[in-house]
């Protein structure tokens, strides 16, 4: 049973809010991957069927192999626009929070959203939610867009979700899954998609738009990274690549092109924990991936001030390479 329909008293609460509400505001979290924006399009889909006054806000730039889910660029990006994404804070009556447990995963969005009179509600699947006004959290949900497909059945709403809605939901769980692959895809995932499915998405189209619309610089990247900066510590059980700022300009770096490539050292057999440490400007983000016993989400917040899922994690150094990279052999000694 799903966690809407668990919580009949939650579930009633927010069907109220969703008649009643009128400004509606959708947030995420920063850096927004497929879940992110496909759980923030469906829900615009639907309140904007609804007659609501609706604003979703993104704390980043989405990365190009995405942009065509938002294709009358509706979102606001906060970096770009604040004063839009602020005034409709300010105006709000509810806030959905959507694929983030902790208000810091929405970066400069956090405050805004703290200090609004808003009903907040939490739709997410991550470990350890912090307490919204609503909580709909389901550690063993495949991604946010299976909860909201959940969520909007309970609702009675899943019939005014339009195939492009329907596309962009099933995105979020196609990403979120590795394409059905990873190990939180579970019956309900296949339900999900199956209902999405039936709403017209061609699942075949949203994988040409999701995975071939790399550029050859993106491919050159991923075969750099895989050729000249993979290495691997304790034998081959932990796999890891650093790129570094120059070395990303030199391939024309848009945001998302190392989206996956943490997951192919991965495939080698031996590797247990796999990770990328991508330098920008002012720090190295870090992404974890792990198969068989490695939770990676405790390793990111125990040595990165990070977290994630038990499998998939991300974290962030704020020190030069050469100290982030004493830290991690230090964290991997510890670990393994
Ligand atoms: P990715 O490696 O794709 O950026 O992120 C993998 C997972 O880790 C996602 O579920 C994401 O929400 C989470 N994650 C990524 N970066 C951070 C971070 O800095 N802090 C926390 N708490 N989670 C993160
Ligand atoms: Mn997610």
């Amino acid at each position: 049973m799903s966690v809407f329909l668990q919580n009949p008293t939650d579930l009633k609460a927010f069907q109220s809010l969703v008649q009643e509400k009128n400004n509606i505001v959708l947030t995420t979290h920063v850096n927004p991957d497929g879940d992110a924006i496909g759980s923030t399009m469906g829900w615009m889909d639907i309140l904007i069927k609804l007659g609501k006054n609706v604003k979703g806000i993104i704390p980043s730039a989405m990365p190009a192999f995405l942009e065509w889910m938002d294709p009358q660029q509706q979102l606001i990006n906060y970096r770009n626009n604040p004063e839009a994404a602020n005034k409709a804070l300010e105006q709000a009556e509810l806030i959905l929070c959507l694929d983030y447990n902790t208000l810091s995963r929405t970066d400069a969005v956090a405050e805004p959203v703290e200090e609004s009179k808003a009903i907040k509600v939490l739709i997410d699947h991550h470990q350890e939610p912090d307490n919204f006004d609503i909580n709909f959290s389901d550690t063993q949900a495949s991604s946010t867009c299976e909860m909201v497909c959940q969520a909007l059945s309970a609702l009675g709403l899943i019939d005014e979700l339009s195939s492009d809605g329907a596309a962009c939901l099933f995105t979020g769980i196609m990403t979120d899954t590795g394409s059905f692959r990873y190990s939180a895809t579970t019956a309900t995932t296949f339900e999900m998609a199956s209902v999405l499915i039936a709403k017209g998405v061609k699942p075949s189209e949203i994988n040409d738009k999701l995975n071939n619309t790399s550029t050859a610089d993106r491919v050159k990247l991923t075969g750099h990274a895989l050729y000249n900066k993979l290495s691997y510590l304790k034998g081959e059980r932990v796999a890891y690549i650093y790129l570094s700022e120059e070395e990303l300009k030199a391939h024309n770096y848009q945001a998302g092109d190392t989206e996956g490539l943490v997951n192919i050292a991965l495939g080698v057999a031996n590797v247990e924990m796999s990770v990328l440490f991508k330098q920008s400007e002012e720090k190295i983000k870090i992404s974890f991936r792990s198969k068989g016993g490695i939770l990676v989400n405790e390793f990111s917040k125990k040595y990165f001030n990070g977290g994630g899922h038990t499998h998939a994690a991300g974290g962030v150094s704020f020190d030069t390479w050469e100290q982030t990279f004493e830290r991690f052999k230090k964290a991997v000694d510890e670990t393994f």
